[in-house]
């Protein structure tokens, strides 16, 4: 397990030897992390089905009753004989993650999944339930090693880097789940526990998998990737096939500040980060979003709206000004509500758009990492706030 203080050099050698393992071909003996089937491309499936001596067709069915029809095993394959079904959940896992918890909020309108991997890690996922949208929001790995100042899933470092299949299974759900209540999922944000530009390939996989239009056919531009910088990575990024939203999570406007909040920037500042953005924008003509997590005293006094301001003028942007989540342990406040609007006021005042986003299903520590956070703690039996689960949605 790797338990890396969130520190710049030595957290990202770490993280580049976890990603290598993750990256690396994943047979069931190695590393004890069984490939499934929500792992695999419909062509890397049409090759298992070839190696079994079964027809290509049905590959074709097996992805229909996995993506379309979304069952939740092989059990529910009903067009696929039994010999193979038993096969297949021999050789291939369908998944593995189990849902442990699910709380409710939001008038039903927000739902949390809690996870447990098959070796006994906690993920979570969010659904978020819009009048226009239904947004997904996916974790990318356990815990991260960032470690940034006001983040619960910062605060024990990274425990692993989650596969490509693992986030598949937390989307299907997610698409089941709001099928269910009569609507399409329309949006993903990778904005739930972890770095995914740290998990770079598996994250790549497993748009290119949901992306499939023999699967999910899920729109690259309706998928967002958030990361706390990482440059080297937003320069591949820009040049992937796929059309997605980038945010990046900028908190503050100087190195000073900014190295404290997200220490990832004494590796990559500000100016490189900038310079990063301003290659991306021009290599895909796409807008960025900056994220800012609002916190009381400590980023939000109007000369550092104004500092943000001028460091973006001019910038293909959109400035998400999210109001500071209360982390259990950490002492940060959220500004009040004139004080989060004065701020956004000063940067489009000064020509950056700017939106005030207040998170989703606060109550039931819908921040990143704060439910993983409480399920643990209970389970090592501290005290913790009482999280209480809520009737489900239907
Ligand atoms: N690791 C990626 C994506 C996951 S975090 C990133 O950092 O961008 C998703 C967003 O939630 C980020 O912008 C992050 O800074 C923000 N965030 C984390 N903890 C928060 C909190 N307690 N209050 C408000 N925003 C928070
Ligand atoms: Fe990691 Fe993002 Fe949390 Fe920072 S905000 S610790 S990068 S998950």
């Amino acid at each position: 397990m790797i338990t890396s203080p969130a520190d710049d050099d030595t957290a990202l050698a770490t993280v580049e030897k976890a990603e290598n393992h993750a990256t690396a071909p994943r047979p069931a003996s190695r590393r004890n992390r069984p490939t499934t089937l929500y792992d695999l491309t419909p062509a890397q499936l049409g090759e298992r089905i070839a190696d079994l001596g079964e027809p290509a067709y049905r590959a074709n069915q097996i992805f229909d009753w996995t993506y379309d029809k979304k069952v939740t095993g092989y059990d529910g394959m009903a067009n696929i004989p039994a010999r193979l079904r038993t096969k297949l959940g021999d050789d291939l896992p369908f998944a593995t993650m189990v849902p442990e918890r699910e709380l409710v909020t939001d008038n039903g309108d927000t739902a949390k999944m809690l996870y447990r991997t098959f070796e006994g890690q906690f993920v979570e996922t969010v659904l978020m339930i819009y009048r226009d949208r239904v947004t997904v929001c996916v974790s990318c790995q356990v815990g991260c090693a960032v470690g940034c100042a006001f983040c619960a899933t910062g605060i024990g470092g990274l425990t692993r880097n989650l596969t490509a299949g693992e986030m598949v299974q937390q989307t299907v759900d997610a698409a089941r789940r709001a099928g269910e209540l009569g609507r399409p999922l329309t949006n993903l944000v990778m904005m739930g526990m972890g770095e995914p530009l740290q998990n770079y390939a598996e994250t790549m996989r497993f748009i290119g998998i949901i992306h499939d239009p023999s699967g999910m056919n899920f729109g690259a531009r309706r998928i967002t990737i958030s990361t706390s910088g990482i440059v080297p990575r937003i320069d591949a990024l820009a040049l992937e096939p796929y059309q997605v939203n980038l945010a990046v999570s900028l908190h503050a406007p100087n190195d000073e500040l900014r190295s404290r909040l997200v220490p990832i920037n004494r590796r990559y500042p500000v100016a490189e980060l900038m310079a990063a953005c301003d290659r991306y924008i021009a290599a895909t003509g796409r807008r960025i979003s900056f994220e800012y997590a609002l916190m009381n005293g400590i980023n939000n006094s109007d000369e550092i709206a104004r500092e943000l301001g001028r460091l973006l003028y001019g910038r293909l942007c959109h400035v998400n000004i999210i109001p500071f989540n209360p982390v259990e342990m950490l002492d940060f406040e959220r500004p009040d509500p004139a004080g989060i609007e004065r701020f956004a006021e000063i940067l489009r005042s000064m020509g950056t758009p700017a939106t005030v986003r207040y998170s989703r299903g606060v109550e039931i520590a819908a921040a990143c990492g704060q439910l993983r956070a409480q399920h643990t703690r209970a389970q090592l039996h501290e005290p913790a706030t009482p999280v209480v689960p809520m009737a489900p949605v239907s």
